[in-house]
């Protein structure tokens, strides 16, 4: 009997303790299995500069490597193509018209208060880090730690401001020394136990061009062909005619290609060492000695220009490739590959000559598409190919979904999970996108546009310092050179495509865009 009691006296506490030990061992189950995140967002990145995407302009052994090892999505296009809106659009899964960030223009700044990825990831135990280019104007909220070039940053012995508001100079090429501190960061997560989220934010290969001491000449033996667009005269397109983004007009050959370029005084040299100023001093003088054998004639300097660029921008990214390989052989040897989602992605595609272009911002598939890969081996097959039309913007709700966190309703993208899965709900993913750009008239005079694009047309409505629709058959005009918004044939689609543009607008509650259209819809045709 008394041993009944004794029995009966422990075996109530045994048992809660029992409940508590499977409870307790549950969660650090339940908190291990979160994956941890890297994001890898670089800036101007072009998918026809990327081997993974096709490209044959150069190879991207390490980018490629994500593709091998997980999937690629061939659809990938941007809210609005232009740098900081992209970046809200990362961290809030939202259209501009939403973050609050519709432009780079001076004075527009990132409200930090807002919702962001950051936050509610941290919310579930998440180590948060932005290491890099930033490029919002205001600092950083809701990261445990930041480190940040000031807005476009250098690409040699850059800046960066720390969490104590100081600015710092660290020697190095940018693409390297983003690459350390992320790093050093990483290697503090692994001993703290908790999964992390990190954003690598690169500052390549935006403008101007600079690569790494050893990536310099890389391509130097290459003639590039002229894309079949490069001459585009722009007939019936009024906001291709009034740009200024030309390689011809618009690239500049000291600031851009480095003619001539003043490597003791110029403002963006003086930063460089010894070392760095005479290679720099070595290279370009030879570029400057070849500018000289054709700078009498206007299309041959055209097309020297357009080879010096892509010999410029095709190195830059082969130095930051070349880092991201860095990236995932840490990952590969700290045993975190496996469970460690790896995002590549760029804020926004670019010209590499097409249309006789450079930069961004038109709702044209060089710039509107961007490119996007995802590791995850736990959830993604090797070599996944997505071929559904996804945004930016699903990028946010995507890796909220993977680390097991509630996505919150106003967020307008939409978790790309079940494409990879190849669920059924498949069926019910978007079939048009929806784009707004808004920034002008400075710096390249893109009027604003607000667009519709599906798989098989793209119709984009300008705004502002004139008002044309453009119409676009992009299975038999991919390179969108025939404006077919006036032809009589196509006036049925035309119509049907501008209430869907109309309809996208207000389901994403872009209360301005809908104004413009309802009135252009009344007054032109
Ligand atoms: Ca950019």
């Amino acid at each position: 009997m008394s041993n009944f009691v004794i029995q009966h006296r422990y075996a109530m506490p045994f048992r809660k303790l029992i409940v508590g030990c499977v409870l307790l061992a549950a969660t650090a189950q339940a908190q291990q299995k979160r994956p941890n995140i890297v994001v890898i967002f670089s800036d101007d990145h072009a998918q026809q500069s990327i081997s993974a995407y096709g490209s044959k302009l150069m190879q991207t052994p390490a980018i490629d490597r994500l593709a091998k090892e997980g999937a690629l999505f061939s659809n990938s296009f941007v809210t609005n193509s232009i740098c900081a809106p992209s970046r809200a659009v990362l961290l809030t899964g939202k259209y501009g018209h939403k973050s609050g960030l519709i432009d780079n223009s001076a004075g527009r700044r990132f409200d930090g208060s807002q919702q962001q990825i950051q936050k509610l990831l941290a919310a579930q135990g998440y180590q948060t880090a932005w290491i890099g280019k930033w490029h919002l104007q205001t600092l950083p909220q809701g990261f445990q730690h930041w480190h940040i070039l000031p807005d476009q940053g250098h690409y040699y012995n850059p800046d960066f401001i720390n969490m104590n508001n100081d600015t710092l100079r660290h020697e190095g090429y940018v693409s390297t020394v983003i690459t350390d501190f992320s790093l050093d960061w990483l290697r503090q997560q692994t001993a703290a136990d908790k999964p992390f989220f990190l954003v690598i934010g690169h500052k390549a290969t935006h403008r101007t061009w600079i690569p790494d001491l050893q990536e310099f000449g890389a391509y130097d033996s290459v003639q590039f062909d002229l894309p079949a667009t490069f001459y585009d005269g722009y007939t019936g397109r009024r906001a291709a005619q009034e740009q200024d983004m030309s390689i011809k007009q618009t690239m500049l050959l000291d600031y851009d290609l480095k003619v001539n370029a003043d490597f003791d005084k110029g403002w963006m040299y003086r930063r460089l060492n010894e070392p760095q100023r005479q290679q720099l001093k070595k290279y370009y003088s030879g570029v400057t000695a070849s500018y000289e054998k054709v700078k009498a004639d206007s299309n041959k300097l055209t097309e020297w220009k357009y080879q010096r660029y892509l010999k410029d921008y095709l190195a830059t990214a082969k130095s930051m490739d070349r880092n991201i390989g860095r990236v995932l052989n840490y990952l590969d040897s700290a045993g975190l590959s496996n469970e460690t989602i790896v995002v590549y992605a760029s804020d926004q595609g670019f010209y590499l000559g097409e249309h006789g272009w450079f930069d961004k911002r038109f709702m044209y598939e060089e710039s509107m598409r961007t490119p996007l890969l995802m590791r995850y081996p736990k959830h993604i097959q090797p070599g996944t190919q997505v071929p559904q039309l996804v945004m930016n913007m699903d990028l946010a709700p995507t890796l909220l979904q993977l680390a097991g966190v509630p996505v919150p309703a106003d967020i307008q993208g939409k978790s790309m999970v079940p494409l990879w899965q190849k669920k059924s709900d498949t069926n019910t993913w978007r079939s048009s996108l929806y784009y707004h750009y808004y920034e002008y008239p400075e710096p390249h005079r893109v009027a604003p546009h607000i667009g519709i694009r599906t798989a098989q047309y793209k119709l984009i409505f300008f705004y502002g310092p004139f008002e044309q629709w453009e119409l676009y058959d992009l299975g038999s005009d991919p390179s969108e050179m025939k404006n077919i918004a006036q032809l009589p044939a196509m006036a049925t689609v035309k119509a049907s495509l501008q209430q869907a543009l109309l309809q996208l607008a207000r389901d994403y509650e872009d209360k301005e865009a809908v104004q413009l259209l309802q009135k252009a819809l009344v007054t032109t045709k």
